[in-house]
């Protein structure tokens, strides 16, 4: 539904310096893809939306929607709707009149306007709210407003530019869901935008990870999270531990003198590369158990109610995190006592980088 070529855009600063919010970008969205673009701050997400939607012009490179090249097209003649962070409904107009807005503007008749507010409004779980102001509803209400107004006149793509980060914790999760479920019956491609990793894992068909105006990884949320390309995505998409050294055999030596297993690679990797080990991914040994293992002295062990997280130095000195799931309780209590764990982990499980 969307392709961007070798997109690029660059701003200058009130300082006279530039900065390259894209990179030469190139990215194909597919017809129904949830897709997100997940990064921090100032890397390009605004930029990269704005871009599709037509508000940013770009230097280089070109955007074809549905097959159409959209360089020429202004933002109100693409097939395209933005939801915003901060909703941006008119406060003056009712929930009605604020979701049938751009169909006014497009002169559809007053009874089919109706019918599809109601219609739009009830697909967001806010039926027979139209005689409601913004100020009227809670937050997450005015979101859902702003999610039918976007939705109204069925375009072929949705962008959403961080649009649940003003909602709390429980309001959040619970409107990813909704979220996902209004896109699949939808059955229109959304490009989401996060900075938060679980939400882009928990909503996206694929997940592209951004940084410094590029596009570091494009993957399905499991490929990223067990197969990350670089540091930066594995750290940026989780809590990890990364043991960086030489290969050697069906082993990994850090210049500290550990030594961690892997399995064997397929790929043929260079002779220094970094081991990833996913806190999860971490057991308590039990003794005489058939699997490698790190010694640890316990800094802090947190309960966080699904999980114990064990914080560890190993004899090197190295900080090592480990999720413990709490019904292993008893053996957390063990360690607790000690504050020394033998972390055990399966060679199968670690992924190498480089
Ligand atoms: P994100 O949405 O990922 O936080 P943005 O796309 O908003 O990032 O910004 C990318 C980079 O471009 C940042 O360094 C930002 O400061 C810069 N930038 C964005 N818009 C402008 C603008 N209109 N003028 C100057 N710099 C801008
Ligand atoms: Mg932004």
């Amino acid at each position: 539904i969307v392709r961007l070529v070798e997109a690029s855009k660059a701003f200058t600063t009130p300082e006279g310096g530039t900065v390259t919010a894209l990179d030469r970008i190139n990215l194909d969205v597919r017809r129904n893809e949830f897709l997100t673009l997940l990064g921090p701050s100032g890397c390009g997400k605004t930029t990269l939306l704005q871009a599709i939607s037509g508000f940013v012009e770009l230097d280089g490179g070109s955007i074809l929607i549905d097959g159409e090249d959209m360089t020429d097209r202004p933002p109100y003649r693409r097939p395209v709707n933005t939801v915003f962070q901060n909703y941006a409904l008119f406060p003056h107009m009712t929930v009605g009149e604020n979701v049938a807005y751009s169909l006014e503007v497009a002169g559809v008749a007053k009874p089919q306007r109706r019918e599809k507010v109601a219609s739009a409004l009830k697909m967001v779980g806010l039926e027979g709210m139209e005689a409601r102001k913004p100020r009227q509803l809670s937050g997450g209400q005015q979101q859902r407003v702003a999610l039918a107004r976007a939705i109204i006149a069925r375009p072929k793509l949705l962008l959403l530019d961080e649009p649940l980060s003003a909602l709390d914790k429980n309001l959040r999760q619970a409107m990813q869901i909704e979220l996902k479920t209004l896109q699949n019956e939808l059955g229109i491609s959304f490009i989401f935008v996060t900075h938060d990793q679980q939400e882009a894992l928990t909503m996206s068909d694929r997940v592209a990870v951004l940084s410094g105006g590029r596009i570091q990884q494009l993957d399905t949320p499991r490929a990223i999270y067990d197969h990350p390309v670089n540091t930066f995505v594995a750290t940026f998409i989780g809590a990890s531990n990364l043991f960086e050294g030489r290969l050697d055999g069906d082993r990994l030596m850090t210049a500290d003198g550990m030594a961690i297993r892997h399995r064997p690679c397929e790929r043929k990797i260079s002779a220094e590369a970094t081991a990833l080990i996913r806190p999860e991914q971490f057991f308590l040994a039990e003794d005489n158990a058939p699997f490698p293992t790190i010694d640890v002295d316990l800094d802090q062990i947190v309960f966080v109610g699904s999980t114990f997280e064990l914080f560890g130095r190993t004899a090197e000195g190295r900080k090592v995190v480990a999720e413990i799931p709490a019904n292993r309780r008893s053996l957390v209590g063990t360690v607790e006592q000690t504050r020394k764990a033998r972390l055990a982990y399966d060679p199968a499980a670690v992924h190498l980088i480089g």
